[in-house]
């Protein structure tokens, strides 16, 4: 096998990751004196600001995915390969994969990040991450499959084990899944199972730090603290987990949850590549990066978003890993790529657009550079900005019209407990990421 990718007089430029940072430098050299390859282990983009609502049945997966070969049809000189890109080899300028070697003139490392359970072996065998649109659907189906249970479950110990769920991290994820999961108690649980008793379910969020949505202002963590509270959630600060063995968690404070669902979204580590030099990575498991976005002595070789870490004078501990750092970093690349001398780039500076968390409908927080605010327009805020950044206009759409609906009917329609089931003879595996 290879990568059958034909030779041509263009410098090639091989792009690891189709998130964020990828797909939009992709997109902004497919018409460049460059050939493009984009090479992704999935065959689709994943929009995981909205991960929550297809866990929370709230969205189908189709509507925040986007195949990658649609987004480029008709490009010529953008080729795709799927597949995992295991080791780099900086001195023949070759990356290496299960189909085979492919030779670059420019690398670029846009492989995101994972979630990091912090070495907690425990933690990473029990606990349900949410970093991926599999993942998404596999707590989806987690929560429907426990809810079925725990009718027809009479022991009072065994049955809140299986209804109450622990949210880990109280990031923007945390926070909008466990509002959401709140909602999910108060407006559709009763509904459809009345015979359960949904006053006996608990939500809880724990949080390792002092405040919710670290990184926001004071103003938004306490708005964000208020709503869940209206919930119903039972927030925990300064709560650090310390073990889940797939029916208890423990925190440091000596609380000790029973529950079959935790939910872990407490941090993330970059994703890896072997052959980077030991001293490009640094903390977080990023790739430290100068502001042309250059690794250190390899100045074909780059790395964008949640992976790159860049320091400068504001940002003293690299840059904030979110979607519009991975953006700008790749247009900047772009941008300096354009010129043909390399003594005319520019170093990148982000601009701070401001950060957003919802906690569920009318309720959200928004922190602009210069102006905070909460409540119904911040939620109004937050679902135009999320609407205008998912790509296609069927996608667009389809989300559009589900938000209406949840909103006017109190409800969602998408609780259905699909398993994927494999032929005989082929791994289940195959067919999920
Ligand atoms: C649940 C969730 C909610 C979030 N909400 C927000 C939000 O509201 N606002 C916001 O700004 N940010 C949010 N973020 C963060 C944001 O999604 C990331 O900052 C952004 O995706 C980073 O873009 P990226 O291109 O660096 O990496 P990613 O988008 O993660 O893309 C990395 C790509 O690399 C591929 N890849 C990895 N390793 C390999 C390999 N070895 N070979 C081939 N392909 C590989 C992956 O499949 C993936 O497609 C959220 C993240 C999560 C998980």
């Amino acid at each position: 096998m290879s990568f059958h990718i034909p030779e041509t007089d263009r410098p090639r430029i091989v792009i690891l990751g189709a998130g964020f940072a990828g797909l939009a430098l992709a997109t902004r050299l497919q018409k460049s004196r460059f050939q493009v390859v984009l090479i992704d282990k999935n065959n689709y983009h994943q929009f995981q600001p909205l991960f929550y609502q297809v866990a929370m049945a709230g969205l189908e997966p189709s509507s925040i995915v986007f195949p990658l070969r649609k987004i480029f049809q008709k490009k010529e000189q953008v080729y795709i390969r799927v597949t995992e890109v295991q080791r780099v080899d900086l001195e023949r300028r070759e990356i290496h994969s299960s189909i085979g070697a492919l030779h670059y003139d420019y690398l670029v490392l846009a492989i995101g990040a994972k979630t990091n359970f912090f070495g907690n072996e425990n933690i990473a065998r029990h606990a349900i991450p949410m970093k991926s649109v599999a993942e998404a659907l596999f707590l989806r189906n987690a929560v429907l499959v426990d809810y079925e249970k725990a009718l027809i479950t009479p022991d009072y110990e065994e049955r809140q084990g299986l209804i109450d769920i622990v949210v880990v991290g109280g990031g923007p994820t945390g926070v909008e899944l466990s509002g959401s999961l709140a909602e999910l108690k108060k407006y559709i649980l009763p509904k459809d199972y009345p015979e359960l008793n949904t006053d006996e379910i608990d939500i809880y969020l724990l949080e390792g730090g002092p405040a919710l949505l670290p990184g926001m202002s004071d103003k938004a963590s306490t708005a964000a603290l208020r709503y869940l509270q209206e919930l119903g959630v039972k927030v925990k600060l300064n709560a650090l987990v310390n073990d889940y063995d797939g029916e208890h968690v423990s925190t440091n404070n000596g609380d000790r949850i029973h529950s079959k669902k935790v939910i872990w979204a407490a941090g993330i580590t970059g994703n890896t590549v072997a052959g980077l030099p030991s001293d490009a990575i640094v903390r977080g498991n990023r790739i430290r990066v100068n502001d042309l976005l250059q690794v250190e002595g390899h100045p074909e070789v780059f790395a964008l978003g949640d992976i790159a870490y860049l320091e400068t004078k504001d940002y003293p501990k690299g840059h904030p890993q979110v979607a519009q750092t991975a953006i700008q970093m790749a247009r900047h690349l772009a941008r300096n790529l354009h010129l043909d001398k390399p003594d005319e780039w520019r170093p990148f500076r982000y601009k701070d657009l401001g950060s957003m968390a919802t906690v569920g409908r009318n309720r959200a927080v928004v922190d602009l550079p210069k102006w905070s605010f909460q409540g119904f327009f911040a939620w109004a805020a937050w679902l135009l900005v999320h609407l205008f950044q998912i790509l296609g206009v069927r996608n667009k759409m389809v989300i559009f019209v589900n938000w209406v609906w949840n909103y006017l009917t109190y409800d969602q329609s998408l609780r259905l407990l699909i398993k994927p089931k494999a032929p005989r003879g082929r791994l289940e595996s195959e067919l999920i990421e």
